[in-house]
């Protein structure tokens, strides 16, 4: 058991509408498959995020409904809250990027590098509709990579090759509002001075080796083409620019991203703020010892492993002009990027604009949270683009989940419910008897090392091969042929019971509703998995309410490490942990998928 303290940072959602599966495969699931195993290895974990509610699409969506920009923030913060509790992710805090705290600390954020030197101001060309003279944000220009020769890049980043972009390198720009050319007019900006974080973050980069080698390799990339980024942008939706003659003025806002990534810090501190300790959040942020991991989609890789580092290099004073750290003192740098590669959808990428999506709400109306988390964990996009299909969701539902994991607990605990009422009391255990559980107590080990080093797919694999183990024992040992020998009967069903509490202990990280049904049919009381839960506050500065997610998720039994079971613990006729899909699903869900694309 170790006592460290790790901050997990799950990329933010945009509050643009619900968050379909492909989302929550890559920033979701994963991060919190992590947070729980670790605070099960007795680690202080702190995760955190929230709704990313700035930038263009939000003022677009706003103008489109004839409501403001903070309505339609409101309205999908609430519903992502939804989606994001429904699936059991479990956030000591998930707040949004319009509070007055967020402001406040992404504020003192750019005035820490305008002090060092790393923002500086520049006139710079920016592209306005010719017909109507107002300024066209970079994600509404399209036109072709200058650098890869994509036909589709946005103005702010091509999607096919991942690199940054401003507007005016695009080949043929065209504005995807009204099909015109942009015209490119004067505006003065802050600038973030990446070139002057080049070596440094090449220093760290280098010694970030246990990455996942593909986000390693691709954020290494990232440093051979560095040019100063814009901080601010022409908007009137945003953090305000916190400089005289800049503050007031309504047309200038700090760059949504850029903001976006400060939420790491800001919701540290809110969560501090919040429990009565308002000093807390730098036992994760300013520790030599404590770990950062954040959790991602691969487009977001360059904000995660180059512009929030050059950030956060920047405010402690590390980059080429040195400085000295601005008033919170030096913040700690990444330990590591996880990024997950993208999930498409029957063979086709998930677009929310195309429509060719499966939001989580939907899918957790017709199926349980832990199918949907089981799926992602084993057969999700942790190093590869992978494809969700209905019937692949299904085959594994039933033959793993249902048949593997789902039997095995069924069958033993009935049988043992049946014939003892109760954990049978064992005699001696034979070499098969401890075989399996030396091989069952065992893989807290060798699974443990996986999560720890965010090998998820390995390690759910290899717990799931402990559950085969157990399966196998149960056949071979075959306790319903053992009327005649009530006392092996009674080792045998005692050895089951034990290796399904440890197989449970390992697949709770993945599988949290399940652990807790499982934990209380094995006799069980109170909370084995805590799950996150839905709080109205209001704004800790201006009183706003909104809704946050959180829990208390220390007051759970869970642990790392086999828990030995009680003989004599009464026990009833279990009910079935998983649901079996039916082959009609399959074509059920892809008449919706059709009806929807
Ligand atoms: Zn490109």
């Amino acid at each position: 058991m170790s006592d460290r303290h790790i901050l997990t940072a799950v990329a933010w959602p945009y509050a643009n509408g619900p968050r379909h599966i492909g989302h929550v495969s890559g920033f979701g699931v994963p991060s919190d498959v992590f947070s729980r195993y670790q605070r099960m290895a007795g680690n202080r974990v702190l995760m955190v995020s929230g709704t990313d509610e700035h930038g263009t699409p939000i003022t677009v969506a706003a103008d489109a409904e004839g409501v403001s920009p903070q309505e339609i923030a409101d309205r999908n913060n609430r519903i992502i809250v939804g989606d994001l509790t429904g699936l059991g992710l479990s956030y000591d805090l998930f707040t949004r990027t319009t509070t007055a705290n967020h402001a406040a600390v992404s504020q003192e954020i750019f005035l820490g590098l305008l002090k060092n030197g790393y923002v500086f101001a520049q006139t710079t060309l920016g592209a306005i509709s010719p017909s109507t003279g107002r300024t066209l944000p970079d994600r509404y220009i399209e036109g072709t990579c200058p650098i890869c020769g994509y036909d589709g890049a946005r103005g702010d980043q091509c999607d096919n090759c991942g690199n940054q972009l401003d507007p005016i390198d695009l080949v043929n720009p065209v504005s995807k509002i009204n099909g015109e050319t942009p015209k490119f007019v004067e505006s003065e900006h802050w600038f973030l001075d990446l070139p002057a974080f080049a070596k440094a973050l090449g220093d760290w980069l280098g010694t970030r080796k246990a990455w996942r080698p593909n986000v390693l390799n691709f954020s290494v990339n990232l440093l051979e083409d560095l040019k100063p980024r814009s901080y601010t942008r022409d908007i009137d939706w945003g953090i305000r620019i916190p400089l005289p003659d800049w503050r007031e003025r309504d047309d200038k806002r700090i760059y949504v991203w850029f903001d976006a990534v400060v939420g790491y810090l800001s919701a540290s501190i809110e969560w501090a703020r919040r429990s009565g300790d308002p000093e807390a959040w730098r036992q994760w942020w300013q520790s030599p010892d404590a770990d950062a991991y954040y959790f991602m989609g691969k487009d977001n890789i360059v904000f995660h492993a180059e512009i929030w580092p050059a950030q956060l290099l920047g405010y402690n004073g590390g980059g080429d002009k040195g400085g000295t750290p601005g008033s919170y003192g030096a913040l700690n740098l990444p330990t590591e990027v996880v990024s997950s590669e993208f999930l498409t959808m029957e063979g086709k990428k998930f677009s929310s604009s195309r429509r060719v999506v499966i939001y989580v709400r939907d899918f957790l109306e017709r199926y349980d949270a832990d199918a949907l988390r089981y799926f992602i964990a084993v057969a999700g996009p942790e190093n590869q683009d992978t494809d969700f299909t209905w019937a692949e969701f299904r085959r594994r539902n039933n033959d793993e989940l249902v048949a593997g994991w789902g039997n095995l607990v069924n069958r033993s605990i009935s049988m043992a419910a049946k014939n003892v009422g109760a954990v049978p009391q064992p005699g001696d255990l034979t070499d098969a008897d401890r075989d399996l559980l030396t091989t069952t107590s065992g893989a807290f080990g060798t699974v443990g090392e996986l999560l720890g080093r965010n090998r998820q797919k390995a390690a759910i694999n290899e717990a799931m091969r402990v559950v085969g183990e157990a399966n196998k024992y149960l056949s071979d040992q075959a306790p319903w042929k053992l009327k005649e020998d009530p006392a092996r009967r009674d080792s045998v069903l005692f050895t089951a019971l034990q290796a399904i509490k440890d197989c449970n202990g390992l697949l709770s990280p993945f599988l949290p509703h399940a652990a807790q049904q499982v934990h209380e049919l094995l006799g069980g009381e109170g909370t084995w998995s805590v799950q996150p839960r839905i709080e109205e506050v209001t704004d800790l500065d201006d009183g706003r309410p909104y809704p946050v997610i959180t829990g208390d998720y220390a007051t759970g039994q869970a642990v790392w490490a086999s828990v030995p079971i009680t003989p004599g613990t009464p026990l009833d006729t279990p009910k079935p942990v998983f649901t079996k899909l039916d082959e009609s699903i399959v074509e059920e869900e892809l008449r919706r998928f059709e009806e929807g694309s």
